[in-house]
């Protein structure tokens, strides 16, 4: 199973693809975790990415398709993948297509997650992470709330606001989402992809998700 997963930050897209990762034994490859990485490691690419991921700006088209193109030649991408992040982009939603048909793979589906505005505020802005690189435990203040205010339930480490979590950068996130983004909802309804679940519970929309995949 090939799968396309949508929707703006903080709709669930990481989680609802771990879901759908288990279920249909695929690969996730997110390009958000991948550019932390590489930000982490300092590679020339991580280079590239820093200055606008801190901004909530969309890394270079260029930078993105030299990334996917090594990383859907890997071997474990031939059961099946879902890409978590990307396209973002017409021209990456493009790209994507000719690469596919260089590698002479289809798309089984493009899953949209619509989830209200407020809800996803509510949820970038609150989210904290745990700064121990062999933890990095993830709490919400608006959920999953840790015990103690700001230490790391698991390891007692100090909890942290990513950079791009605080509330200015998350409203450049949302923007560029709705500028550069949702138009591929217009784009994969033309190929007739996309399959759209509305709601907040990451559970539920994976459940409605999986009934429309109906396999
Ligand atoms: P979210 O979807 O919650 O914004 P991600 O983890 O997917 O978070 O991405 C974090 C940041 O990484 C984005 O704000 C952007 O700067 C960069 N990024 C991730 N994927 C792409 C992509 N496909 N094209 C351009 N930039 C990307
Ligand atoms: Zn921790």
């Amino acid at each position: 199973m090939r799968l396309i997963m949508l929707g703006a930050p903080g709709s669930g897209k990481g989680t609802i693809s771990k879901m759908l990762v288990e279920k249909y034994n695929i690969v996730q490859i997110s390009t958000g975790d991948i550019l932390r990485g590489a930000v982490a490691a300092g590679s020339p690419v991580g280079k590239q990415a820093d200055a606008y991921m801190k901004r909530g700006d969309l890394v270079p088209d260029g930078v993105i398709m030299g990334i996917m193109e090594e990383r859907l030649r890997e071997a474990d991408c031939a059961p099946g993948f879902i890409l978590d992040g990307f396209p973002r982009t017409i021209p990456q939603a493009e790209a994507l297509g000719g690469l596919l048909k260089k590698l002479s793979l289809g798309l089984d589906a493009v899953c949209n997650l619509d989830v209200p505005e407020d809800v996803i505020i509510r949820r970038l802005t609150g989210r904290r992470t745990c700064t121990n690189p062999s933890c990095q435990a993830i709490y919400n203040l608006d959920g999953k709330a840790p015990k103690k205010e700001g230490v790391c339930d698991r390891c007692g480490g100090a909890l942290a606001q990513r950079d791009d979590e605080k509330e200015d950068v998350v409203r450049a996130r949302l923007k560029t989402y709705v500028e550069k983004t949702e138009p591929l909802i217009g784009y994969y309804e033309n190929e007739g992809l996309v399959l759209t679940v509305a709601g907040s519970e990451s559970r539920l929309l994976f459940d409605q998700m999986v009934a429309k995949l109906g396999k």
